[in-house]
């Protein structure tokens, strides 16, 4: 580790390996990550649009435990309806082995020019004049000042950096998603096919079966922080297996939150930059942070470049990054903010009877219109849904 670097990257999670391995192709960079391991715990059911992704990397099956082209959406009647993929912009799913992939992005990170420290933990920062200098850091016990043109914070849903860069980047109770899920082996379901149950089994969130291969699959919910009613989320999980695989076996659990927020208005600073889901960069109506981290982690490293190469790294030079993100996601995640009200204001009995409803159209058969124009009628706030619903996929597909 040098004294200084051009820039800094706290965290080593997908949006902090690709910031590094994206501003390294330029600058001198230090990828700092507290924990011994790159990668574990994993804190992710690994659900991520294999279009997306291999923008960034070929796939390789090292490190994808399954690929998934199915659907299903459980209602709290139990009614299934087979969805296709393309209703969410996705036509096919990768389920990683997150422990494996996260490590590959470090190495990439490495192998572009960065420095890599594991077992190093960003304490503060260094700021002068109103501007970010550097990161105070404590390796193995010892402390040190590491100064840097530009810091990145990629340090995760609880992340400090931003506070510390004098950026409020607390979240309402209603923006946070708390998650708990088990990774469960003796999972007797078909294993091509990804399983969401909404409803009141996982109140403003969903619950979700992720399949690995084997009978192993990653089972987990997210529920609203408001929506929690004085239980925590691993009560809900409980419930939800006893309930639907009695005969699962946990091979692991993990817990945490997803901000589910669609204001990430100052995700820069001078000398400062955020990403992932430190700057709240994830998908607002699913809670899936794993590209937004990435996507977020690129444009930041190219504007950390940018930066180095003009010499100037106060906000003149780093609003581009803010400027580009909004233009690319903005608008996209308020679609994506209203359907999560539309999940969270929606009752069991509702969401049993729009899916009836939509089981019963025949599509294709002379009667599809009028069938749909019935449901829509009967549903209104569907038709609000479907909208945003729309925008959605059409904007996944640009991406894709
Ligand atoms: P992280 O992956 O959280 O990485 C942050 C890193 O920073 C960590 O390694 C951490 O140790 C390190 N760090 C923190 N503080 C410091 C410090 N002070 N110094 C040094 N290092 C530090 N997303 C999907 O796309 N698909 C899914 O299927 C999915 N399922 C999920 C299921 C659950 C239960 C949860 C909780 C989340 C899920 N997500 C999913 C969200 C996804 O995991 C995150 O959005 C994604 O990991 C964000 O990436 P990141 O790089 O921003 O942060």
């Amino acid at each position: 580790m040098k004294d200084e670097y051009d820039v800094i990257v706290v965290g080593a999670g997908p949006g902090g390996s690709i910031a590094a391995r994206t501003a390294a192709e330029e600058c001198d960079v230090l990828l700092i990550e507290k924990r011994q391991e790159i990668g574990t715990p994993v804190r992710c059911a690994e659900g991520v649009s294999k279009e997306r992704l291999s923008e960034f990397i070929k796939p390789d099956k090292k490190w994808i435990a399954s690929e998934i082209h199915r659907w299903r959406a459980y209602t709290p009647d139990g009614t299934m309806a087979e969805l296709p993929g393309a209703l969410f912009g996705f036509e096919t799913v990768y389920v990683l082995e997150r422990k494996l992939f996260d490590r590959e992005l470090a190495k990439r990170a490495a192998r572009a020019g960065a420095d890599v420290l594991v077992r190093t933990r960003a304490t503060g920062l260094i700021v002068q004049h109103g501007a970010v200098k550097g990161v105070k850091i404590n390796r193995l016990g010892e402390n040190f000042e590491v100064r840097s043109k530009v810091v990145i914070g990629a340090d995760g849903v609880e992340s400090q950096v931003g506070r510390w860069g004098g950026i409020n980047t607390t979240l309402k109770l209603e923006d946070i998603g708390s998650c708990a899920q088990y990774c469960m082996t003796n999972i007797d379901e078909p294993e091509d096919v990804i399983s969401v149950y909404i409803g009141s089994v996982a109140p403003g969130g969903y619950a979700w079966l992720f399949p690995k291969g084997g009978k192993t699959a990653n089972i987990g919910l997210a529920v609203l922080a408001t929506k929690l009613n004085g239980k925590s989320s691993i009560n809900y999980l409980n419930e939800f297996v006893a309930k639907n695989f009695p005969d699962g076996q946990p091979a692991a659990l993990v817990m945490g939150g997803v901000p589910v927020s669609d204001e990430f208005k100052t995700i820069a600073g001078n000398g400062l930059l955020l990403v992932g889901d430190a700057a709240h960069c994830c998908d607002t109506a699913t809670g899936a942070g794993i590209m937004t981290a990435m996507e977020s982690g690129k444009m930041a490293g190219e504007v950390a470049r940018k930066a180095m190469l003009q010499d100037d790294a106060s906000m003149k030079v780093l609003r581009e990054y803010k400027i580009r993100w909004h233009k690319a996601y903005g608008k996209v995640q308020k679609h994506n903010y209203k359907i999560k009200e539309f999940n969270a204001n929606t009752s069991d009995e509702e969401f049993n009877r729009i899916v009836k409803d939509f089981k019963s159209i025949k599509f294709g058969g002379m009667n599809s219109l009028r069938a749909a124009t019935r449901l829509l009628k009967e549903n209104p706030k569907l038709l609000l849904f479907m909208r945003h619903l729309l925008y959605r996929a059409l904007h996944e597909y640009r991406l894709g």
